[in-house]
């Protein structure tokens, strides 16, 4: 029987399966960040019950922690206790623990890759909606709730029913100044922001072949916002050449006998999906959101539907039947989970080096992590940044979602390389254009919604 990429993984990680009911899945790799945690902690605690493969677990401090001066404590209250509880859980409970002022600190979903912690064919999960990205890899990842963290810890497996599967196939060669985020805007307006509800995506085809790891990533990650449980990409070489020598990937003989493993990772020819769409890859233009979901897209060079939920118009301000670029925006923020690799910072830089940025914005550039930041400065991207007057701030969420000090001001526009544009997100009243790092970038200099092909 030919298996799918999913099923391969699936079925060599289930325990046992309950007639008519879930299955008992194990479980490879489980992130954890401060948010979600704390909870998880302290029910075991209650309930007397030990983590049963604390090894299993890495955790980070990414969603609260501020993006300026991390040196000093934070300011923040309720951020400075759910980041000290992650500290004082993981050192009582034997967590690897990759906290402010560590060189591994950063997004959960930027470290777990960069690290090689991140591997194909694992099963992976996170309390966090967007461990889908670490599918880019060719594992099973996806976001679980908090009394699932606590049924990880006390036991490494987790109740899961087998999603529906769907294999999405983009074909064909990007055009100009068109990159992974508008490969995936353009998807999810495709199919509507709940147009996976259920499903586990496999994107496949020759224009997702041709992306990075970054790339992929950013794909993946972004899966969840047309409501699929997860996102995937059957590994290649682009993945072992990414992985080959990161700290935690695996060396010498162990590597060689992981790589055969990891060869067999595909979709067999014939294996069923329960839908399949493809798509054009000439037919996408760089994208922009208009409105309050991500599936609320267009091409940057056309126009506002007629048909679009006027709710959202009227939270962002914006008219239907109206083009969308040439809109002043006041923020560009470059970073999150989804956008905010060293390929992201090297390609906005690579666009603004020997530009200035417009006067009506402020231009944040969040790395998504500590090594992202390191390498950055010694490439030189900071004092590029610093030229065009964007700010590098230090690694977190940061303005991805307003739960730390990075708040976008009431009723202004933020051209966000983020994930999610819902209502206040990105603070309250905040109003939020999804776009990619490019997009971005021409923006910060523009100082309005432009298209970068005219600029390239
Ligand atoms: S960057 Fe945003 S989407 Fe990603 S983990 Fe942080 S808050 Fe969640």
């Amino acid at each position: 029987m030919p298996n799918t990429l999913f099923e391969k993984i699936w079925d060599r990680h289930v325990v046992k399966t309950i007639e008519g009911g879930p299955s008992v899945l194990y479980i490879d790799r489980h992130f954890i960040h401060e948010v979600t945690s704390p909870q998880a902690f302290s029910g075991l605690e209650k309930r007397g019950i030990e983590l049963f493969r604390p090894k299993q677990i890495v955790a980070t401090a990414d969603h609260n922690v501020p993006t300026l001066d991390q040196h000093l404590p934070i300011k923040e209250e309720l951020s400075r206790l759910q980041v000290q509880s992650l500290v004082d859980n993981c050192r009582k409970h034997d967590v690897e623990l990759y906290g402010l002022g560590h060189p591994y600190q950063g997004i959960v979903h930027v470290i777990g890759p960069e690290l090689g912690i991140t591997q194909p064919g694992m099963t992976i999960v996170c309390g966090d909606s967007h461990t889908s990205t670490h599918g880019a890899f060719g594992a099973i990842a996806f976001g679980i709730g908090t009394s699932e963290v606590e049924m990880v810890m006390a036991t490494q497996c987790l109740l899961q029913s087998k999603p529906k599967l769907m294999r999405i196939n983009v074909e064909g060669k990007l055009n100009k100044g068109v990159i992974s985020k508008d490969i995936i805007l353009y998807i999810i307006a495709h199919i509507s922001a709940s147009g996976a509800t259920g499903y586990f995506v496999e994107y496949a085809g020759s224009a997702i072949r041709s992306l990075s790891m970054e790339g992929r990533m950013t794909i993946c990650n972004m899966s969840i916002e047309m409501g699929a449980r997860g996102g995937m990409i059957a590994p290649d070489e682009t993945t072992f050449s990414y992985l080959e020598g990161r700290e935690f990937a695996p060396k010498g003989a162990q590597w060689d006998k992981k790589l055969a493993e990891w060869k067999q990772l595909y979709s067999d020819e014939g294996a069923r999906f329960d839908r399949e769409i493809t798509l054009d890859a000439a037919a996408i233009e760089p994208m922009i959101t208009y409105g309050t979901n991500p599936g609320m897209g267009i091409g940057v060079s056309g126009q506002i539907p007629a048909s679009a939920d006027p709710k959202a118009l009227a939270y962002m301000g914006l008219q239907a039947d109206t083009p969308i670029k040439g809109k002043k925006v006041d923020y560009v923020f470059i970073g999150s989970c989804t956008n905010s690799r060293i390929e992201d910072l090297r390609l906005v830089a690579s666009f603004v080096k020997g530009r200035k940025k417009a006067d009506n914005v402020e231009v944040w550039i969040v790395p998504g992590s500590k090594q992202v930041e390191q390498q950055a400065i010694r490439e030189g991207i900071d004092k590029v940044f610093a030229d065009a007057g964007f700010l590098l701030r230090q690694p977190g969420c940061s303005a991805c979602l307003g739960m730390n000090e990075d708040k976008i001001p009431a009723g202004k526009y933020c051209i966000s390389t983020s994930n999610r544009n819902f209502e206040g997100r990105q603070g309250p009243n905040a109003r939020t254009l999804l776009a990619s790092p490019l997009t971005a970038a021409v923006a910060a200099i523009t100082g309005e919604v432009a298209d970068i092909r005219e600029y390239i």
